[in-house]
C-alpha cells in the first residue's frame, strides 16, 4: 500500500519531510516494512498558496522481501528498506501523525491518502505543472479505492496523491538531517568550512554552497526540525557526505528518492500559449532589451512568431543578472522559469544563449575621397559633408564594425541562493545515469 502527506507544514516550523518518522514508528507496530526508499516530491512551485518548498512525501509499506538497504536512522537506531514487498491494505492510525500538523497556520490544510495501489501518473504530472481542483483528485481516489483524510481545507491530498502517482523516471536523493523535537526552535550550527569540504571531494552532489555569494546552500533558512539536507545522484555518496559535515549534534537523518533537479516542471511553450502558474520553456528572440527597474530586478522582452513576453531576473538571482543585462535585440535564447501572473512575467531560472546576435555599428565618419579630410556628419541618417571641399557622401559611407559582446552562446542559470527544488543545474544537464 502507499501513503501520501502533504501540507502539514508553516512557514515559521514544522516540516513535511519529518513526517517519515511519526509514519515509519506507526508502520512498525503494525508489523509492516518499508518498500523502496521515502519519497519526496515537489509539487508546481508557482502555487500562490503554497508553504515552503511545497513537497509532499510518500512512502510505500508492505511485508518487505528481497535486498534490504540502509535509508536512515531514527533516534539512532537504523532505518531499513526492502527491495520489494508483498501486498497490504490496512487500517493506519493517523492521529500520531496528525499530532504534528501545523493546523494553526492558516495557509496549511494538510491532507493524507492511504491507497491500496499506485495512483495514476497524470496526477503526479498535473501536480507538478499545473494546478489542481480538489474534486478531480478525489474522484479518482474513490475510482482506485483509496482512503483519504482531509484537515482544514484538506488541499494537502492533492499533493498526497502526486507524491504517490510519481513514477521515478527522472530523480535524485536527498539525504536530510533533524534535530531531536525539543530543539526545533533553538539556535543550530552548520560550520560553512565543512560544507565546502564537502562540496569539494565529493562528485555527485549538487547546490551545497553559492561561492559567489558565499551562501551553505543546505541549510534551511527558517527553524525548521531540518538540520541540514544534502542534494545528490548517489545515495552511498550522500551517506560519505553527511559524515563530513560539521554541525550541531542530531540522531535522525534518512535519505529521500525525489524528482527535484529534474526539471519536470518545465513545458515548451509558444508565447501565445504561455499562462500564469506554470514553468516554461520559450525559444524566442530578445526584442525589447533589459532595463533594471527599483529593487534591481531585469526586465527584458522575447518575441516568436506567435507573440511577445516579458522576462524577469530578480534581484535575488544576484550575478545572473549581470549576464541578462548583457542581451540585445535580436539574440536567439531559450528561457526557463515560472509565470506569474500579476504583473505577467515569465520568472527567469535558466537560459541558453543559442546566437549571440552580430550588432553594426558606426565607428567613425569617413574621410572625404577628394581631399581625404574627415567629413562630418549632416545630422542622422543625412549622411556626410566635407567641409573643405563640400563632396557629400550618403550615411552607408561611414566605416562601420561589429559591436564586442562579452557574452557567449551557451547555458546560464540563476546561482546556487536563488535555485528552485525543480530547477536542474547544468551540472546536471549532460549526466546520464547509466554513466554514474
Ligand atoms: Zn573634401
Amino acid at each position: 500500500m502507499y501513503i501520501g502527506i502533504d501540507d502539514t507544514d508553516s512557514r515559521s516550523g514544522m516540516c513535511t519531510t519529518y513526517l517519515v518518522f511519526p509514519l515509519i514508528e506507526e508502520i512498525r507496530n503494525h508489523g509492516l516494512d518499508l518498500i523502496g526508499y521515502p519519497r519526496l516530491v515537489r509539487l508546481n512551485p508557482n502555487i500562490p498558496w503554497k508553504t515552503r518548498g511545497n513537497g509532499a512525501i510518500s512512502i510505500r509499506v508492505g511485508k518487505g522481501r528481497g535486498k534490504k538497504i540502509k535509508v536512515g536512522e531514527m533516534q539512532g537506531e537504523e532505518i531499513f528498506a526492502y527491495e520489494r514487498g508483498t501486498h497490504v491494505f490496512e487500517e493506519i492510525d493517523i492521529t500520531r501523525i496528525s499530532s504534528y500538523f501545523a493546523l494553526k497556520d492558516e495557509n496549511t490544510n494538510p491532507g493524507i491518502i492511504l491507497s491500496p495501489v499506485k495512483l495514476p501518473e497524470k496526477l503526479y504530472w498535473r501536480g507538478v505543472r499545473e494546478i489542481v481542483p480538489i474534486e478531480f483528485v478525489e474522484q479518482i481516489l474513490r475510482r482506485y479505492g483509496a482512503r483519504w483524510y482531509r484537515f482544514k481545507l484538506g488541499r494537502g491530498i492533492i499533493g498526497a496523491s502526486a507524491a504517490i502517482a510519481w513514477k521515478r523516471r527522472n530523480y535524485t536523493f536527498e539525504l536530510l538531517t533533524y534535530l531531536p523535537r525539543g530543539m526545533w526552535s533553538d539556535d543550530r550550527f552548520v560550520d560553512s568550512k565543512s560544507v565546502v569540504e564537502m562540496d569539494k571531494n565529493t562528485r555527485w552532489t549538487f547546490d551545497n554552497y553559492d561561492y559567489e555569494n558565499r551562501y551553505v546552500a543546505i541549510k534551511p533558512n527558517s527553524k525548521t526540525p531540518v538540520l541540514f539536507g544534502i542534494r545528490g545522484l548517489i545515495p552511498g555518496e550522500l551517506m560519505r557526505a553527511r559524515e563530513m559535515i560539521k554541525s550541531t549534534p542530531y540522531n535522525s537523518w534518512i535519505i529521500y528518492l525525489t524528482n527535484q533537479a529534474t526539471d519536470d516542471h518545465i513545458v515548451r511553450r509558444k508565447i501565445k500559449d504561455v499562462k500564469p502558474y506554470e514553468s516554461v520553456k520559450i525559444l524566442g528572440t530578445v526584442s525589447k532589451e533589459p532595463k533594471t527597474i527599483e529593487g534591481g530586478h531585469v526586465i527584458f522582452a522575447i518575441s516568436d512568431f506567435t507573440g511577445e513576453v516579458e522576462c524577469t531576473a530578480y534581484e535575488p538571482t544576484k550575478g545572473f543578472r549581470d549576464i541578462v543585462r548583457q542581451l540585445k535585440l535580436g539574440d536567439e535564447v531559450e528561457v526557463y522559469g515560472g509565470v506569474r501572473e500579476e504583473p505577467f512575467t515569465v520568472n527567469v531560472e535558466k537560459m541558453r544563449i543559442l546566437k549571440v546576435a552580430e550588432i553594426r555599428v558606426k565607428l567613425e565618419n569617413p574621410r572625404c575621397p577628394v581631399c581625404g579630410r574627415k567629413m562630418e556628419s549632416m545630422g542622422r541618417g543625412k549622411g556626410y559633408r566635407c567641409r573643405k571641399c563640400g563632396t557629400r557622401l550618403g550615411e552607408d559611407a561611414a566605416i562601420y564594425g561589429f559591436l564586442k559582446r562579452d557574452i557567449k552562446e551557451g547555458w546560464y542559470e540563476v546561482p546556487v541562493i536563488a535555485r528552485r527544488h525543480l530547477a536542474k543545474p547544468l551540472k546536471l544537464m549532460t549526466v546520464r545515469r547509466e554513466n554514474l
